[in-house]
């Protein structure tokens, strides 16, 4: 017999917890205090949506899950090159450089084992929406093509129009209501909104535009929320949870590392295979073949002595920033932060890493990936399944979802990074 308890998940990506304004998201406000609001919430490192993704997935950090950042160097018989992990056949080139995607299981795996189902809809990158289910357990609807269980392509012509931005937002939380929540009432069901994100990552924090993308999503949080509590009025079989996965910063400047790597006489050429720097915005995380894996310590020393550079971990110390330590990844840097308000009054600034795929001009926008406090600041908020009204001040991660989530449907979730969020 299928039970009744029921969690559903909104993500608004990107939404910095120090923007939950009443003027802004009056509904958030009005949620935090009929729910638990985790004011100490951060993400994990790289904050970048993909690895975020897979982390709010599997309950694990990424030096267990396997996705180490929204770029990814892999061997597929080339040599080291680094890879968009946004595209949609990253999960296919993973699959074949390490023989799998994932190394441990996601929600919609979990739920299988117990016959539930998982239905995910996003509206950001294929790559960070397929992370939720990168082998097909459960139903994942998204513009660049929709899967249910077995990886069976599913045609979706709703899904196939939906836009990055707010209109295409609105659209994919009313089918999203409807036909997901109400109408086929999986075990769970997750909604990934695409702003304030995308209005971040294209106008500066704060700006109007951003405040109109943040007040947006706000408004796609009410309307699921209103569907889950028309349908479950005591709030005791629908655990409702809404979140962000990082927050972001403003872009201070970019800084070519594989160029000044290359200036430094640490990596051979541009293009070369030996030592390979893959973009996380406000971090880095370098590759090393095996026969340049001795240069990792000078690559550390060299990043070390410049001032755009903040925290930066090599070889073990990996370990200490949820990265493994026994892959052709050996060096990660995250870009300095600084306090500097912004003209639209939102603090914080670093500078980027540059990426030769993308040269669009980030200056003065909003970015995130490293560890700065402002991309380390999402919000998350539990409301229902015995979360009572109340600000939880204990340090919480995006790896304590998946086990809150197989706690309320009462599936074993001991096997996590993360641990179930404490209910009082
Ligand atoms: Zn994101």
């Amino acid at each position: 017999m299928k039970g009744d308890k029921r969690v559903v998940i909104v993500i608004c990506d990107s939404l910095r917890g120090d923007l939950i304004t009443p003027a802004d998201t009056p509904f958030l406000v009005e949620l935090s205090t009929r729910g638990t609001r985790f004011a100490a919430h951060k993400s994990v490192f790289p904050s970048t949506t993909r690895a975020s993704s897979a982390s709010i997935a599997t309950g694990c950090l990424p030096a267990r899950h396997g996705l180490y950042g929204n770029t990814q160097a892999l061997d597929e018989g080339e040599g080291l090159i680094c890879r968009n992990v946004g595209a949609p056949d990253f999960r296919d080139r993973m699959r074949r450089a390490t023989g799998r995607t994932l190394r441990v299981p996601t929600l919609a795996e979990r739920l299988r084992w117990h016959n539930e189902d998982a239905i995910v809809c996003s509206n950001v990158s294929p790559g960070a929406a397929y992370f939720q289910d990168p082998d097909g357990y459960g139903t994942i609807y998204h513009s660049a093509g929709s899967y249910g269980p077995g990886l069976k392509q599913i045609d979706d012509p709703a899904s196939a129009a939906l836009k990055k931005g707010i209109a295409g937002d609105q659209a994919m939380t009313d089918r999203f209501c409807a036909d997901i929540v109400e109408g086929r009432a999986p075990a769970l069901a997750l909604m990934w909104l695409s702003e304030p994100d995308y209005t971040g990552h294209h106008s500066p924090l704060g700006s109007p535009q951003h405040r109109e993308a943040i007040r947006a999503a706000d408004r796609c949080v009410r309307q699921v929320f209103e569907t889950v509590r028309r349908l479950d009025p005591s709030g005791d079989d629908i655990l409702f949870l809404t979140g962000s996965d990082h927050g972001m910063e403003t872009v201070a400047e970019a800084i070519d590392i594989t160029g000044l790597l290359v200036a430094a006489g640490i990596k051979e050429a541009p293009d070369s295979h030996d030592v390979v720097v893959a973009p996380q915005g406000t971090s880095a995380t370098i590759y090393f073949s095996e026969a340049a894996r001795g240069r990792a310590p000078d690559t550390a020393a060299f990043l070390k002595r410049e001032n755009w550079a903040g925290r930066v971990a090599a070889g073990a110390e990996l370990a200490q920033i949820g990265l493994p330590t026994d892959t052709a990844l050996q060096v990660a840097v995250a870009m300095a932060t600084d306090d500097r308000v912004n003209p639209h009054g939102v603090a914080g600034f670093a500078p980027i890493v540059a990426n030769s795929d993308d040269n669009e001009s980030k200056i003065g926008f909003g970015q995130h990936g490293g560890l700065g406090k402002n991309e380390q600041n999402p919000f998350l908020i539990a409301e229902g399944g015995g979360f009572a009204p109340r600000r939880e001040t204990q340090a919480t991660s995006l790896i304590d979802i998946a086990p809150t989530v197989l706690r309320h449907l009462r599936m074993d979730h001991d096997d996590m990074d993360g641990v179930a969020l404490l209910l009082e």
